[in-house]
């Protein structure tokens, strides 16, 4: 199991990454990551603390998360010799970061400026494929550096979707849990339990939540953290990624660019507690109070988009064993489903 060292969420945190990187020993070099925004934002303070504690950095912009820029940063790191890689963004620059620096073989810090899924803190990284987005196994961050002042800063759906993303542990756990009786698949209680502790914070804290109060924020970057760690102590997504990241991911597909990547597993997680025999009304009614939408017209998708992705969802990742493989959804029983728990 590999876990980051230092975790540190707090307001003005960003301003203290050169103090906060000293003690671990990274070496001399950095390159940070990030799109413009970010940059035009952070570099004013992340530069200088940096260089106060003695560290030479670079500043890198970052593109889309694909293959061929993946390859461009490992390049660019192994030509400037740099001991470190730091990803500052949403997601699509830490996982630039996360993977470029798995390559390179050196580690890499996240400073995450949204909390919208749990990505921050996981050894998970997502890259476009041609046809459908990768998920592929790295190490989780070094160091993780949650600045509760700028992503108070971030759209509101952010957060609301880093719930989503949250809640659906709820469904994830099950989903494990119901292949290790029916397949003899490796479950850890430990792990587990830490993702569901996640999701129930989230699901106890929603009122607070909802009105984007720092101490609400900083719950959920806390919660999104700790299932990114609970994935790196059971060494798999599995805690943390069950049917209702299929039911997302297909909707990728199915209907891309509708939704954010937490909305729809908020949506799948619904759909699948009613599958899994969970109490999905109280699970619908937390994602509404917390302002995520639970109806497909609010992501802009059809009801023909979540029938589609919910019979599609079975088979994107076929050896993951879940709730799907039993009930075997028609088009018919998923347009049940989903009329039944009122996505559609
Ligand atoms: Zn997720």
């Amino acid at each position: 199991m590999e876990l980051p060292r230092v975790v540190v969420v707090g307001p003005r945190v960003a301003e203290k990454i050169g103090s906060t990187l000293q003690d671990l020993e990274l070496g001399n070099k950095g390159i940070i990551l990030s799109g413009p925004i970010v940059k035009e934002l952070l570099q004013w303070s992340v530069l200088p603390s940096l260089a106060d504690s003695g560290f030479k950095s670079s500043w890198e912009l970052v593109g889309t998360s694909s293959f061929a820029e993946v390859e461009r940063v490992a390049a660019l790191a192994r030509e400037q010799k740099a001991d470190f890689l730091v990803g500052a963004g949403g997601g699509r620059s830490i996982d630039i970061a996360k993977l470029a620096s798995f390559e390179c073989k050196i580690p890499f810090v996240s400073v995450p400026t949204s909390a919208s899924h749990d990505g921050i803190s996981s050894p998970f990284g997502s890259v476009k494929g041609l046809d459908r987005p990768y998920s592929i196994v790295a190490k989780p961050p070094i160091a993780i550096i949650a600045d509760t002042l700028f992503i108070s800063k971030a759209p509101q759906k952010l957060l609301v979707s880093g719930c989503g993303d949250l809640i659906s542990k709820k469904t994830a756990v099950k989903d494990w849990e119901l292949s290790h009786e029916r397949t003899g698949e490796y479950f850890g209680r430990y792990s587990a339990n830490l993702a569901l502790l996640s999701a129930n914070m989230i699901m106890e804290d929603a009122e607070m939540i909802s009105s984007i109060t720092s101490e609400g924020i900083s719950v959920v970057v806390e919660a999104l953290i700790s299932s990114g760690v609970a994935a790196g102590i059971a060494g798999s997504s599995r805690p943390c990624s069950g049917s209702e990241h299929l039911f997302s991911h297909a909707m990728d597909i199915v209907a891309p660019g509708k939704g954010l990547h937490g909305e729809k597993c908020g949506m799948g997680t619904i759909m699948m507690s009613k599958l899994h025999g969970l109490d999905y009304k109280e699970i619908r009614q937390t994602l509404q109070t917390i302002g995520s939408p639970v109806r497909a017209g609010e992501i802009g998708a059809t009801s023909d988009d979540v029938i589609k992705a919910l019979v599609l969802a079975r088979s994107i990742r076929k050896e993951r064993y879940t709730i799907l493989e039993e009930a075997k959804l028609s088009e018919e029983s998923a347009r049940k489903l989903a009329a039944d728990v009122g996505v559609i």
